[in-house]
């Protein structure tokens, strides 16, 4: 056996199913997932030397690449002075002021350990504000774990959910209503159903969750006009999308304001880390100050806090050379990859927000979860492989997003495009083109 089929024997004695996140198991492609050993800048090596260009990122985080200078070297420093201290840290303060500055719909906010905790925590705030229950959430979007998002539409759209996942009390499922991603009637229509009922709704500003999906022309803008209208708060799930589409995230580079953000991802800097903020009257619901109870041991920990200032500083520093150069790239992938697609009349789409994209394998523009739900995953498979077996690491499903950081250079991109290109002809070469 390799090196890499040992260790993912052994995980699997151990570990349910091998991994700590089905998200890096292999299950949509089949196959045993690389155990990783080592990164730096956009590259991995696995435990058997060998190298990919990386287009995972830790799955959003890394957007100055793996091992950035100025992040290790602050974490080592301060890995000497201490790494949990269970009380108030300067280091704190500079993080939750930098996430201000570049976000400034955030007026308060709370540090916690994940996207899942921040996204829980902001619909508890969104509920004891409104004082009221229920939530609308958009097929396909991920908010985290926390029970009530484990929900899937019902029969049909617009009708009360139903649990997406073993373990979800019916009830507690019930509380979230699915509307579809990029249509606005269906969101009117649960809140016409529910009158005086919905707290709030959560949205991926720009989806990355099923693939990436944009958000059409307004449609941001009327979710704000219909809470505002309804009484109910907006809450953008900025966990991928924050300090990743622009320097203020979605919100910027769409122009919405929403009452409430959850952030997670490059807010720690690679470290596990999450928060949620926003209007400073919302926000002054959660204890000490008042009644909503939320809490973490190692919230704000000093070490976590360091990383994610490290990297947020760079951003808040460095964004009028970062995001410029991350969309350059990104469409530099693009368009070596689409120019080829086009002339030979691959039924792929592409989905790009800057540095983050999706190769989908459908003829259609995927603008909600119906779409992308109709992709051709056994192509998708045969191209990941491809890729896998030329260096190229992408993400093992087709719903999901692949990032670029700023150490993807002009050459490492020509030359993922080139294996990708060859990854399509591998596919649609057999003649075999599934018009789907
Ligand atoms: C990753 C992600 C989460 C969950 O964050 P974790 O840190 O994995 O708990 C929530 N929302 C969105 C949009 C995400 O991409």
């Amino acid at each position: 056996m390799t090196r890499n089929a040992d260790l993912f024997k052994i995980a699997r004695g151990i570990i349910p199913g091998g991994v700590n996140s089905p998200a890096r198991s292999f299950n949509a492609v089949g196959g045993a997932p690389k155990f990783i050993a080592r990164a730096h800048g956009a590259h991995l090596w696995d435990e058997e030397g060998v190298k990919y260009v990386d287009y995972v990122g830790s799955w959003g985080p890394m957007l100055l690449g793996h091992c950035a200078p100025q992040v290790t070297e602050a974490i080592s420093e301060q890995l000497r002075r201490g790494v949990s201290f269970g009380a108030p840290c300067e280091v704190e303060l500079k993080v939750a002021l930098v996430i201000r500055e570049l976000m400034p719909s955030v007026e308060l906010v709370r540090m916690v350990n994940s996207g899942t905790e921040a996204c829980m925590s902001a619909i508890r705030v969104a509920r004891a504000f409104t004082k009221r229950d229920k939530v609308i959430k958009f097929e396909g979007c991920y908010h985290g774990h926390a029970d009530f998002f484990l929900s899937k539409a019902g029969s049909g759209l617009a009708t009360l959910g139903e649990p997406s996942s073993a373990g979800v009390p019916a009830h507690v499922a019930a509380t979230t209503l699915n509307a579809r991603f990029n249509d606005v009637a269906s969101v009117e229509k649960i809140f016409a159903g529910n009158a005086g009922e919905v707290a709030a709704v959560i949205v991926e500003p720009v989806v990355g969750n099923m693939g990436v999906v944009l958000p059409a022309d307004d449609f941001l803008k009327r979710l704000q006009e219909i809470c505002t209208a309804n009484g109910a708060l907006l809450i953008f799930d900025e966990v991928m999308t924050g300090f990743r589409v622009a320097r203020g995230g979605a919100q910027e580079r769409f122009d919405v304001k929403p009452d409430l953000t959850t952030l997670g991802k490059i807010v720690g800097g690679g470290l596990p880390v999450g928060a949620y903020g926003g209007r400073k009257d919302v926000m002054e619901m959660v204890a000490p100050l008042g009644p909503v109870y939320q809490a973490g041991t190692l919230s704000g920990n000093p070490l976590a806090m360091t990383a994610g200032f490290a990297q947020l500083e760079q951003i808040a520093m460095n964004y009028r050379q970062i995001f410029p150069q991350l969309e350059r790239m990104g469409a530099l992938l693009e368009d070596q990859v689409m120019q080829h697609a086009r002339a030979r009349s691959y039924p792929v789409t592409y989905a790009r927000c800057g540095s983050m994209a999706t190769l989908f394998f459908t003829k259609e523009v995927v603008k909600s979860w119906e779409e992308a739900s109709r992709c051709d995953t056994r192509s998708f498979t045969k191209y990941f492989w491809s890729l896998m077996k030329d260096g190229i690491y992408m993400p093992p499903s087709q719903y999901e997003a692949f990032f670029m950081s700023t150490m993807h250079t002009e050459e490492i991109v020509m030359h993922t495009a080139e294996k990708m290109r060859r990854a399509l002809d591998s596919v649609f070469s057999e003649g075999h083109f599934r018009n789907k």
